[in-house]
This record gives C-alpha cells, sequence and structure tokens, in this order.
C-alpha cells in the first residue's frame, strides 16, 4: 500500500513525466492577491499567468499546493469533525496548461493516472459535466469508455468555473469515486449528493472563455488547464479508507494525540483527535508562512482555529497545554514535502504553547458560564446573545467556537442578541471616552480600540512552572 508521500510524489513525478514543470508550492498568504484571505486552490499563484499578464518559461506546470479553506468564499472550518472528506488545510495537486493542451489530453492525463498509474477499478469512477458542455461528455466516453449515466450533466455553477466578475472562466469537470452502498448520499446532482458515499476527487477547469464585463463572453485564443485534487481524498481512496482522518498522515498524528492526552481514539473522544489533528496543520502552516494569532484578519482566523482546537484538548481532559507536543510528529510527516515547516518548528511550537497557556484558563471559566447558562434554558431554547457576547468578551471564545459546543446540543445562537451587546458595548465606550479634544486622535483611538481593543479577552499573565508568559 502506498503512503502519502508516495502518492504525493507519484502524482508530481507522473506530470513531470508528460513534460510538466515541478513548482514548488506558493505561501499560504497570497502574495498577488491582497482580496485573498489564504491560498485556497493551486491556481492562485497561477493567476497573472492564466490571464496573461506573467510569462513563465514553461506552458505546463504541476503542483502540490497547500491550502487552508478556513474562511471567505471557500470556508470549511464547520465542516471538520462532520464530514469524512474536509480539512481546513489540505494539499491539493494539480496540473496546469498555460494554452497548451485543453480538454481531451486534460481528461486523458487524469483517467490514466486513475486508472492505470494508481490502478483504480474504472466502475468506481463517475464524472460531471457542465450541463452544455457537450465536447467534454464526448471525450469522456471516448477516451474512459464512460456510459452516459456515469457522465452526469450538472446546470449549477458547481460546475462551472469564472476567476472574477471579469476574466477567464469556463467548465468544470469532476471526478467522483464511489465508496459504495452503506455509506449515505446520493451521487453528484442528486437531492442528497453531500453526503459522503461518492466523493469528489478531481476537479479538471477548462478556461474556455474570457468574461467581458457587461455580461459578453468571447472565446479564449489560448484555453488553459486548471486542475485540483485532493492528496488526503485520493490517497484514502488507494489506501482502502473510506475516510480522509485514516490514512497513514493523519492516523500518525491522532495517534499522536492519543498518545499525549492518554485518551484512546474512539466513542464519545473521536472527534476530538481529529479536529486537533486538523486544526493543528492548518495553525502550523499558517505560522510557518508568517501568520500569528491576533485580533483582526488573517490572524483572527488563526487563532479562532486554534482555540477549536484547544477546546477539544479540554474535552480529552488535558491539564497542560497538548498541541505544541504534536509538532514533532506533524514535522517527521510534512516536514520533507515542506521545508519551511521544520525550519519554523520551533516557532509554532512557541506560538502554540503561549495561546493555549493563555487561553486555558478563561476556557475553563466561560466554558462553566455557559454550562450555568444552558443548564437554565429548555431543551430547544437558543443561548442569548448576551451571554455569547461575554464569552466573546470576557472569556475570549470566538463566536463560531460558542456556536459549535452549541451545534453539539442542538441549540442556537440568538445572533441578533448578540450583535446588539457588542452595539452597546461599542457605544458605551464612546459615550465613556471624553476625549483629548483633538477630532483626528480620537477618530484614531476608537478605529484602533474597535478592531484591537477590549472586545477581546487576551488572558492574564499567568504564572507556570516555567515563569511568566
Ligand atoms: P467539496 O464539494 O467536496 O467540498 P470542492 O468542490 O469544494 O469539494 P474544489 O474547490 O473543486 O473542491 O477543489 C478541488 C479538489 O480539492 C476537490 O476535488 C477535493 O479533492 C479537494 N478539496 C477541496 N476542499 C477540500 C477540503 N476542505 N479538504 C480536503 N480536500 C479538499
Ligand atoms: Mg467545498
Ligand atoms: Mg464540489
Ligand atoms: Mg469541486
Amino acid at each position: 500500500m502506498s503512503t502519502t508521500k508516495e502518492i504525493r510524489s507519484s502524482f508530481l513525478d507522473y506530470f513531470a513525466k508528460n513534460g510538466h514543470e515541478k513548482v514548488d508550492s506558493s505561501p499560504l498568504v497570497p502574495r498577488n492577491d491582497p482580496t485573498l484571505l489564504f491560498t485556497n486552490a493551486g491556481m492562485v499563484q497561477f493567476k497573472n499567468v492564466f490571464t496573461g499578464q506573467e510569462k513563465r518559461p514553461y506552458n505546463r506546470a504541476v503542483t502540490t499546493q497547500k491550502c487552508v479553506r478556513a474562511g471567505g468564499k471557500h470556508n470549511d472550518l464547520e465542516n471538520v469533525g462532520y464530514t469524512a472528506r474536509h480539512h481546513t488545510f489540505f494539499e491539493m495537486l494539480g496540473n496546469f496548461s498555460f494554452g497548451d493542451y485543453f480538454k481531451d489530453q486534460a481528461i486523458e492525463l487524469a483517467w490514466n493516472l486513475l486508472t492505470k498509474e494508481f490502478g483504480l477499478p474504472e466502475e468506481k469512477l463517475l464524472v460531471t459535466v457542465y450541463h452544455d458542455d457537450d465536447e467534454a461528455a464526448d471525450h469522456w466516453k471516448k477516451i474512459a469508455g464512460l456510459s452516459d449515466d456515469r457522465i452526469i450533466r450538472i446546470a449549477t455553477s458547481d460546475n462551472f468555473w469564472s476567476m472574477g466578475d471579469t476574466g477567464p472562466c469556463g467548465p468544470c469537470s469532476e471526478i467522483f469515486f464511489d465508496h459504495g452502498e452503506g455509506i449515505p448520499g446520493g451521487p453528484p446532482g442528486s437531492p442528497d449528493e453531500d453526503g459522503d458515499r461518492f466523493i469528489e476527487i478531481w476537479n479538471l477547469v477548462f478556461m474556455q472563455f474570457e468574461q467581458l464585463a457587461g455580461g459578453a463572453r468571447e472565446n479564449l485564443p489560448r484555453p488553459s488547464i486548471d486542475t485540483g485534487m485532493g492528496l488526503e481524498r485520493v490517497t484514502a481512496v488507494l489506501q482502502g479508507k473510506h475516510d480522509n482522518y485514516d490514512i497513514d498522515l493523519m492516523r500518525h498524528i491522532i495517534e499522536a494525540s492519543a498518545d499525549v492526552s492518554g485518551i484512546a481514539v474512539d466513542g464519545e473522544f473521536k472527534v476530538s483527535h481529529r479536529v486537533i489533528a486538523d486544526h493543528l496543520r492548518s495553525s502550523s502552516f499558517l505560522v510557518a508562512d508568517g501568520v500569528l494569532p491576533s485580533n483582526e484578519g488573517r490572524g483572527y482566523v488563526l487563532r479562532r482555529i486554534m482555540r477549536r482546537a484547544m477546546r477539544h484538548a479540554h474535552m480529552l481532559g488535558a491539564k497542560e497545554p497538548m498541541v505544541h507536543k504534536l509538532v514533532p510528529t506533524l514535522v517527521d510527516e510534512m516536514g520533507d514535502a515542506f521545508p519551511e515547516l521544520a525550519r519554523a518548528q520551533s516557532l509554532i511550537e512557541e506560538t502554540l504553547k503561549l495561546e493555549e497557556t493563555r487561553f486555558k484558563e478563561t476556557l475553563d471559566r466561560g466554558l462553566k458560564l455557559l454550562g450555568d447558562a444552558t443548564e437554565k434554558l429548555g431543551g430547544s431554547d437558543p443561548l442569548p446573545g448576551d451571554v455569547a457576547f461575554k464569552l466573546y468578551d470576557t472569556f475570549g471564545f470566538p463566536l463560531d467556537l460558542t456556536k459549535d459546543i452549541l451545534r453539539g446540543q442542538n441549540r442556537q445562537l440568538d445572533e441578533a442578541g448578540f450583535d446588539a451587546a457588542m452595539k452597546k458595548q461599542k457605544e458605551a465606550a464612546r459615550a465613556a471616552w471624553s476625549g483629548s479634544g483633538e477630532a483626528a486622535t480620537d477618530t484614531l483611538w476608537f478605529d484602533l480600540h474597535e478592531k484591537v481593543g477590549a472586545t477581546e479577552f487576551l488572558g492574564y499573565q499567568t504564572e507556570t512552572a516555567e515563569g511568566k508568559v
């Protein structure tokens, strides 16, 4: 059985053998796109190559791209712990053609890799195409010999990709693996397509048009290819697992979590170990790429991810900060492919440890407050917004953390009440401010205060065995 490491290499080698330049993953903080929170797909680093603004010395490339989907347009944070196929951090394997080969060759390369190199059984694979993309449907029929019922036509935007309101765009074709009866979920396009029986492994994007402002669409003179396949998903298939979290790489981290916490991976604790393993990866890679926990922007997304992991460490009964102790295992698993991870190891460990140490004290007390508040509620009453606000303001609970805890109890949150409490506090702060008399300074102060001020509790100065933190 191949390991994740071997599968990553086979993908890169296969496309290199077929004339593709091996290109390193770009960082998680996009260099060329301030509007994008984190790199969330392989094509991000090639955006300007696709539009023609940038030239590279090659017209075919292959990468394994670090991706984080924990905010913005693609947000899988709420899926982690609930589906078999989503991570906040994953590797997207991709091959790219910049005006070189197009649909037929992209389909042929993908099909041959899956069925010949990887040896997947053809009868377990099915594909989708955009509803009017007869060309793609014909190629699938000819090249792969797929029957019509396994080429599913989809009319939604799921199968039509665009870079933005204007610019390159085109139909997609997605490849699914059927993990078999007995797993809930229907084929793509069916009402229960969100189940985990038919799992999308690979998305082929055929960039064939240029969307112009005003609605018109033109054919691109040199159409391009962008593909993305989740390394963890294809590894699951190749290792005979249904679930991404059962592949070797994830299992080793999960086992480390069990070792460090002393809690076996079963029953009610299974989810906590998985969430910790996932969030360890996204947190560590984000720190390695220069993001540090903070109260706004990217840093706040990182803090939210870290605190969710820390809540699960608490559920495992961890008395001491534990997430940082898993970093060496992660570096063992992924430090070869991503040397930046090994280089940043001590910074990652320190950052995780400090955040967990700080959050620990308020976490315990906040959970107690939340427990007391929910005990007073009826079975399905929503949590009052002012309680969620107190957790946020005094105990450092990001709103999504509170919601995630409530989700486990099938309980809603009164979000309007939360917003009202937030507004009230801001107004009170403004009213209490006598001001310096200099309007510009005052405005600046309030802007800063609203961004980083008292709305987020940073923890007390805490004495630990190692001294003050
Ligand atoms: P899904 O519908 O399952 O959420 P997607 O359509 O959002 O997937 P794409 O944006 O097409 O995914 O990304 C290309 C590929 O990257 C997917 O086919 C899948 O293999 C992988 N992928 C996407 N999101 C994740 C994730 N959160 N965790 C792991 N792999 C992912
Ligand atoms: Mg998705
Ligand atoms: Mg999809
Ligand atoms: Mg897709």
